[in-house]
């Protein structure tokens, strides 16, 4: 198994390191060909239009879309922003995986960044410790969009599929259990191809 880490902008070598503390093995996606030797990708925190706009010059998006559609794909932060169907303050153009409205710098500014910690049913242990970082609100969500945490009442960790969302920073954290996640949707995706 291979996981691509979206390396343009932004904080993708945190993932990096959770992945390498997972033992499993990663490579940087910085450019379309990277797509044809990964199993999955996490899109990271960072500037969603600042990554839009790098995409789009490096001829990435369109594959990048292509391939998301199909693979596991892991958004954080910025990375869920650019795997929203709809995107507002300002709307912005996505990949249109996410079947939810993705509000940007929903809590404010760069001052408003907070943590706290969340129960996360699933994995029915000790709480996680949500890191927010100037982050989007998910204002709604569809009817095939699954919540897995809420925080202050709203959805902050979704899955739709094989498709993975979260508000906040994981790989922020030395809680490796949401990685850990995504890497079980890969393996089941794997099997379910081959
Ligand atoms: N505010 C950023 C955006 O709109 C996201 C912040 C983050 O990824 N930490 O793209």
């Amino acid at each position: 198994m291979m996981i691509g880490v979206m390396a343009l902008q932004g904080g993708f070598a945190k993932h990096c390191e959770t992945l390498s503390k997972l033992g499993t093995n990663w490579c940087e996606v910085r450019a379309k060909e990277d797509l044809k030797k990964i199993d999955g990708l996490i899109i990271p925190g960072g500037e969603s239009t600042t990554m839009l706009k790098l995409l789009k010059d490096e001829g990435m998006f369109e594959p990048l879309k292509e391939f998301t559609s199909s693979h596991p794909t892991f958004g954080t932060c910025a990375g869920l922003i650019l795997m929203a169907k709809r995107v507002e303050n300002p709307s912005q153009d996505s990949l249109g995986l996410l079947d939810i409205t993705a509000g940007r710098n929903a809590y404010g500014r760069q001052v408003d960044s907070f943590n706290q910690l969340v129960n996360i049913p699933i994995f029915n242990t000790e709480p996680f410790e949500l890191i927010f970082i100037r982050a989007p609100q998910i204002l709604e969500t569809g009817s095939n969009v699954t919540v897995l945490a809420r925080c202050q009442d709203k959805p902050v960790l979704i899955q739709q599929g094989f498709w993975l969302g979260a508000t906040f920073h994981p790989e922020l954290t030395n809680d490796t259990r949401i990685h850990q996640l995504f890497l079980s949707i890969v393996n089941q995706r794997r099997s379910v191809a081959a």
